[in-house]
């Protein structure tokens, strides 16, 4: 059994967007060194780490470079090609798996492992042909929803199809023909989210529901706990339990799920630190990214209690006009309120650039104070 990397030691982080940078934030306050690998210069976790790697995914000199000095190997991005993480994991203890990343990241292989777990999910049938598709569309019923299998989050990649007069080869086009998985449409009242930590010897914490809200699909409000019944956040914290012993996780998984009609179907998993869990920095007993740190680790797990009702708010570019950033005194004028920019250098629409979190002693006046502060931040840019 691998033995627990203590503080002091160097943790190497695949990836080196926002979760690369709170991660390492994270670590760092715990007395760690931090390496970041991602192919721009640029990346935002960059500047926090004691050393960053500019390479490719592909390239294995770098990588081994990388990893000669690393005591643990982890990742904060989704995309990374399974094949470089297996590379890494030949030398130093490298989690999540390239095993759980590969499930993770490809619609098929995330829905066939939940099914066969047993998982409550959308119905769903893969299709890799307009004429499977057609097929498809007649098993599965309208409205439903049309998903390639890879390099899908944020609602990239998905066609809607409302009822039977949807243009199924328009849709087969725009997905580019790619292999794709086609889900039933869930009219759900709710989408939550839940993060659970499981350490290699099989140790498991796990946060309650974060109660999230998109715009555009990307995710815009995440409250915490979910205002939903007692109950069903016992169910939801429990799926997501085991998902993480029956994927063998090691690490941080965040599993987004459905809540319709009193039930939980769980939508999509991502191995790494999530944008639901952000508010846990300012009012939970250990962050999403601490919480990382000591799973991949295998330090003892930290308490995952909320300290206090909060709500977070993305900062996304739309929130800059002409270069210029939002008037940030109307986020830290409210004195509860925490702002988090993550320095990414320029803003484009749809980025995220930071976001905001507020507690209150309740939900309702926490969701009240965000979305006056929001309101004002996007007045204040125009
Ligand atoms: P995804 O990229 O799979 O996380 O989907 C992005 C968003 O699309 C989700 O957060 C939901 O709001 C919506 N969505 C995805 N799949 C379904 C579904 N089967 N039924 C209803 N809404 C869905």
């Amino acid at each position: 059994m691998e033995s627990p990397l203590l503080p002091g030691g160097t943790i190497g982080i695949l990836g080196g967007g926002q979760l690369g940078r709170m991660s390492a934030i994270a670590a760092r306050r715990m007395g760690y060194k931090v390496k970041t690998f991602d192919p721009s210069s640029t990346a935002c976790a960059a500047a926090v780490a004691d050393d960053h790697t500019t390479a490719e995914w592909q390239d294995r000199a770098a990588l081994t470079r990388f990893a000669q000095d690393c005591g643990r190997i982890t990742l904060e991005f989704e995309n990374i090609p399974p094949a470089t993480v297996e590379w890494v994991a030949q030398s130093v203890p490298a989690h999540p798996s390239a095993k759980v990343l590969a499930t993770c990241q490809n619609r098929r292989r995330e829905k066939e492992f939940l099914k066969a777990a047993g998982i409550p999910c959308a119905p769903f049938a893969v299709v890799t042909s307009l004429a499977e598709l057609k097929q498809a569309t007649q098993s599965i019923g309208f409205p439903c929803v049309l998903k390639t299998a890879d390099f899908g989050y944020d609602g990239k990649g998905q066609v809607k199809l409302p009822d039977a007069s949807a243009d199924l080869a328009a849709a087969w086009e725009k997905m580019g023909g790619a292999v794709g998985v086609l889900e039933g449409w869930i009219p759900f009242q709710m989408e939550i989210s839940v993060i659970v930590a499981r350490t290699v010897d099989g140790r498991t914490a796990v946060y309650d529901p974060a109660e999230n809200i998109h715009r555009h699909h990307i995710l815009h409000f995440s409250i915490s706990p979910a205002r939903i019944p007692a109950p069903l956040l016992q169910t939801a914290k429990n799926l997501a339990l085991e998902i993480a012993q029956k994927i063998e996780l090691v690490g941080l998984l965040a599993v987004e799920m459905f809540v319709c009609d009193g039930k939980i179907l769980v939508n999509e998993l991502a191995p790494r630190p999530h944008n639901s869990g952000h508010q846990t920095f300012d009012a939970h007993q250990t962050s999403q990214f601490e919480q990382h740190i000591r799973a991949v680790c295998g330090l003892p797990l930290g308490g995952t209690e909320p300290l206090v009702p909060s709500v977070m708010v993305n900062l996304l570019g739309d929130l800059w006009h002409g270069g210029q950033a939002p008037d940030w005194t109307k986020v830290l004028n409210d004195p509860s309120a925490k702002l988090h920019l993550y320095d990414k250098g320029k803003a484009a629409p749809g980025r995220k650039m930071g976001h905001f979190t507020v507690t209150a002693p309740t939900l309702a006046e926490a969701l009240q104070r965000a979305e006056k502060i929001f309101a004002a931040l996007e007045r204040s840019g125009k």
